[in-house]
Parts: C-alpha cells; structure tokens; sequence
C-alpha cells in the first residue's frame, strides 16, 4: 500500500492507497478559513499550518484505512516535493523522510503536477495513453502530451495567469471572497452569460497557448464603469459571463491541441476541471472524449500523490533520503 502526502500550497492531505486504484482513506484539512480574510495563500502562515495539521491527518488516515500496524501494512512513502511554496513543500518532505526512516520503507518525491493527471488515471481504467491532459489549477493552465504515463511533453501553456488565479482575481474584485472559483460557479448558475461580451483570451492565435490577465483587466473595467454610474452590480450576470470567457478559451485551445497531435482523448484536471460549466462544455463535445475526475479530485488531494508514485515506482522511479524540494520542477524535467 501507498501512503501519500500532498502539502504544496494551502491544502494538507493524506491518503492511502491499494494497488494502482483501491482507496483506503484520504483526507484534508483544509487552510481556506485563514486564508480567506487575505485574499489568497499567506506562505509563512501555510507553513506553520502544515506543521500542525500533518501529524493528526498522518493518525487519521491510517485510522480511516483500518491499519493498525503501517510499518507491516505500508510499502511505499510518497510526498508532492515540488512544484509549490518551499516551506509547505518543506514541511511535507521533512514528515515523509522522517516517516521512510522510522518505518524503514521506501521514500519517492512526486511531481504535483504530474499527481493532478494522475487524479484522472486512478478515476478511469479506460484511460491509456497517448492521451491529452488539461491541468487547469490555482498555480498552472497547460495542455499536455502524456504519451505514456511518465512521458510527458508540455505543448501549450498559460502566458501569465492561470485559469484558477483568474477565477481568484475577478472574485476579489467583485468583492467575493477566496476563493473565488467556487463561488463564482454557484453565481454564475443563476446568471445570463451572455450578458457582457468580455473578450475570449488569445481567441485568433492558432496556438495552443492562454492568457488571463487581460480578461481580468475587462472584468475590472465593466464593474469601474457599473460602480461610476452608480449601478448595482449584476453579480450573477458578471459571473456567467466571465466563466463563459473562459471556459471558450479552454476548450478551443483543446481543439487545437487535438488537432495538432490527432489525439482524441482529453483528460481535464485541477481545480477549475470541478468547474460545473466548464464540464458541460468538455462533455457535450463531439471532437474528443473528456475524462474528468470526481470535482473532489479536481483540487489537491492526496489519492493523486498516490497514484503517481504507486506508477513511478513500479515504472522504475526512486528517491532517497537526501530527497528535498524542487518549488519550480516542471513536469518535462522529469518525473
Ligand atoms: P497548482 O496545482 O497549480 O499548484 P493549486 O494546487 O493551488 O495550484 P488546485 O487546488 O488544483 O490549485 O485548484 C485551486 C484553484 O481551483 C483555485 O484557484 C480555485 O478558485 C479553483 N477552483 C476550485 N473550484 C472551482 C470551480 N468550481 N470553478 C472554478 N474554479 C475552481
Ligand atoms: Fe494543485
């Protein structure tokens, strides 16, 4: 069994895995609520939380997986090492090595983005390679060739925002919350899309390639100009109409990306993938077939960490205990 340890940004979670599929717990506890009065991820504070919340969760887990004796019962160790904060990164690793020590098991640093695609490869047995992987997060928003599983090649990706800190940004200056992806979901169900025409980033490019920034600026602009005629904000209008915006983005760079490589398998991932309109448009398209996890798969978990390095492993991967994290490791430096 694989026990896994996902702490790169602001979620904590842990889980237990059987085999490449059988999920034996998984749990978070979550950092939102201290957060969320600063508009986004504090580090200093994630750190100190991911020092409090690792132990208990580790004693959850194993609990909620019915394992009274995990040095008998554990065969692997896994740990998100990069990308992600160095100190929620750090605190995570630092746990694991002590754990791979203690128990005497074997230790492997994961990839965290190659950990979201894998949250699609536990959730669907269907699913082999070649097939395209749409992470879609807080943090990134790249279309990737997974050519094998452990093979990757990234062929588009985000020229400045990703789609998740889009989704923040705009619910901040809506005065929201954070964060904002969620709420602007629920917002926008009540809303007319069409209500504002906000401009679909990089929509003439032939590129498979995003930007979000300037859709956020557009965003900025209408409520200025609401706010300066003294109009209420449409807040549910705002919302449906900017999730279209994105949503076009998304899915006609995944055209692209299908016909560039001619691979008709689409596996979205990450927290915008629990998008509720985002995956109505991915599973009405008649160009591919999308994969999606579960919505609770979509954000961090542990139950990916796990799947990833259950694979890395038998695929020949291996770490040790000078294992230490990589904030910036992208996913074609090798995992
Ligand atoms: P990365 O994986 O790039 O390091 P991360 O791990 O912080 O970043 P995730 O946990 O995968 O990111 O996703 C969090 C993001 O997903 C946030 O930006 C959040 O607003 C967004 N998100 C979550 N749920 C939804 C939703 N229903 N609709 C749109 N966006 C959402
Ligand atoms: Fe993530």
């Amino acid at each position: 069994m694989t026990l896994a340890l996902e702490s790169s940004c602001d979620d904590t979670a842990v889980a237990i895995l059987e085999g490449q599929r059988t999920i034996r717990s998984s749990v978070i506890s979550s950092q939102i609520d201290s957060h969320s009065p600063f508009g986004g991820v504090v580090p200093e504070f994630a750190s100190r939380m991911h020092l409090e919340a690792v132990l208990p969760l580790l004693d959850r887990a194993l609990l909620e997986a019915g394992i009274s004796d995990p040095k008998r019962d554990i065969d692997l160790l896994a740990v998100t090492s990069g990308p992600g904060l160095m100190g929620s990164l750090l605190v995570g690793v630092m746990a694991m090595k002590g754990l791979a020590q203690g128990w005497g098991k074997p230790i492997l640093g994961v990839n965290h983005l190659e950990g979201h695609i894998f949250a699609n490869v536990v959730n669907h047995p269907d699913l082999d390679p070649p097939f395209l992987a749409m992470i879609v997060s807080g943090g990134h928003t790249e279309v990737v060739l997974v050519k094998e599983l452990g093979d990757y090649r990234v062929i588009g990706e985000t020229r400045d925002d990703a789609a998740g800190e889009a989704y923040d940004k705009v619910a901040k200056l809506l005065g929201l919350g954070y964060p904002g992806g969620p709420i602007i979901d629920k917002l926008a169900l009540t809303g007319n899309e069409r209500a504002f025409d906000f401009p679909v980033p990089l929509r003439s490019s032939e590129k498979v390639e995003f930007s979000f920034s300037g859709l956020k600026t557009s965003v900025l602009s209408q409520v200025e100009k609401l706010r300066k005629n003294g109009q209420p904000l449409p807040l549910e209008d705002l919302c449906a109409s900017f999730q279209r915006a994105v949503a076009q983005s998304l899915v006609s760079k995944l055209h692209i990306a299908v016909s560039l490589t001619g691979v008709r398998k689409v596996a979205v991932s990450g927290g915008v993938g629990a998008n509720s309109y985002l995956r109505k448009k991915l599973l009405t398209q008649t160009a591919w077939k999308a994969y999606l996890p579960d919505p609770f798969y979509c954000t961090d978990n542990g139950v990916m960490i796990a799947g990833a390095a259950y694979h890395g492993w038998n695929r020949g991967r291996r770490s040790d205990l000078e294992l230490s994290p990589s904030p910036s490791w992208r996913i074609t430096d090798g995992v």
